[in-house]
């Protein structure tokens, strides 16, 4: 048995969103424990195989920089060894905060359950697979140093992702880029260092399906992309399947855009204008005493327009399932215990 790692509850480190809003400036210089320079926060599902290599690399990047830091792991609900695993590196690392959630909550409110409960002057996002080289952290504090307030990975080359993988993810943020105003960049995913400053506005937003990547280039600043390759998977495989994917690509474009809600109209546009001519046609027709039997062209309106309409309900109810999710209020996530991290 390792020793007894002190046990906090989530309130007691100030978690949740409400207690995050008071994690700024004015609580930091009451705060007992200063603030690390630094913070990694990494979500884990299901990664007990990549973890023990993710947190000897991450530990040796933080022993090259110097100073000081933590490194938040999530574990997202895992069904395998993962907590088991966070724990006995928490116990040999005092830098090492493992945070355990209640159960699955998915990638993107686990990573906002880690960037709420981490402390550091500046935080950086990463996920836990390895596919992002922690080792570029010395060239993103440099960017940083000189006046960056969010330092994005861009990806050159995804070498462990399959061509399917790459060619949505290509379209996708193609596609989000055309659909809205906020300048999302172009393959770029969660892996960022961002400051405090950006955390602090970042958890402050309450919305519940969340973009990450987007809301960040929302709050704006000066934003800097640093090219890198992206690598194979250390260990597991993705936890991110189609069906996930497109909720994930559903909540970003609905987070961020309105236009479908607007097709709609558009398209209702155009289908009352091919209304109105077969409007016209039709009374021609009856004029000239020529009508047509016209069961093919009704048919044809009758599906057009239902298909249609059964579109835009779609649609609509998409943007409304999201409003009522937000209107319950109901916390993003819950956090069951927190070991390790300074006593
Ligand atoms: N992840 C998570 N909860 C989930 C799914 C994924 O915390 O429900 C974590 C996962 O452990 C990893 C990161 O999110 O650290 C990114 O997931 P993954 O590598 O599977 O996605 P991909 O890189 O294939 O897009
Ligand atoms: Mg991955």
């Amino acid at each position: 048995m390792t020793g007894r790692l002190p046990h906090k509850t989530g309130e007691e480190r100030g978690t949740g969103l409400a207690a995050a809003k008071n994690n700024g400036y004015c609580s930091q210089a009451m705060t007992a424990t200063a603030r690390p320079a630094l913070s990694v926060v990494a979500p884990c599902y299901d990664e007990q195989d990549a973890l023990p290599e993710f947190v000897r690399r991450v530990g040796a990047v933080l022993d090259g920089l110097g100073g000081s830091s933590e490194i938040v792991l999530v574990d997202d609900g895992s069904r395998d060894r993962t907590w088991q695993v966070m724990t006995d590196a928490a116990a040999k690392d005092p830098r090492i905060v493992a945070v355990r959630l209640m159960r699955n909550h998915g990638h993107q409110l686990a990573l906002t359950a880690g960037l709420t409960v981490c402390r550091g002057e500046r935080i950086l996002i990463i996920d836990a697979d390895l596919q992002d080289p922690p080792e570029l952290l010395a060239d993103m504090m440099v960017l940083m140093d000189h006046g960056a307030d969010v330092v994005y990975g861009q990806r050159r080359q995804r070498e462990g992702d399959s061509l399917f993988k790459r060619a949505t993810a290509a379209a996708f943020y193609r596609l989000i880029g055309r659909l809205t105003e906020v300048q999302i960049p172009l393959d770029a995913g969660d892996f960022r260092l961002i400051t405090r400053r950006v955390l602090d506005l970042l958890i402050a937003m309450p919305e519940r399906h969340r973009f990450i990547r987007g809301m960040v280039a929302w709050i704006g600043g000066k934003q800097v992309p640093l090219v890198y390759d992206r690598q194979a998977r250390v260990a597991g495989e993705s936890k991110y399947p189609l069906a996930k994917m497109v909720r994930f690509a559903a909540d970003a474009i609905t987070a961020f855009s309105v236009v479908p809600l607007m097709a709609s109209m558009t398209i209702g546009w155009m289908m009352a204008a091919i209304g109105f001519a077969f409007f016209i046609y039709s009374i021609v027709g009856w004029l000239l005493g020529a009508n047509l039997p016209g069961w093919t062209s009704l048919m044809a309106a009758l599906g057009l327009l239902g298909g249609m309409q059964f579109l835009m309900l779609g649609i609509i109810g998409a943007y409304l399932g999201r409003l009522y999710d937000q209107s319950k209020g109901r916390p993003l996530f819950m956090i069951r215990d927190i070991v390790g991290g300074p006593k």
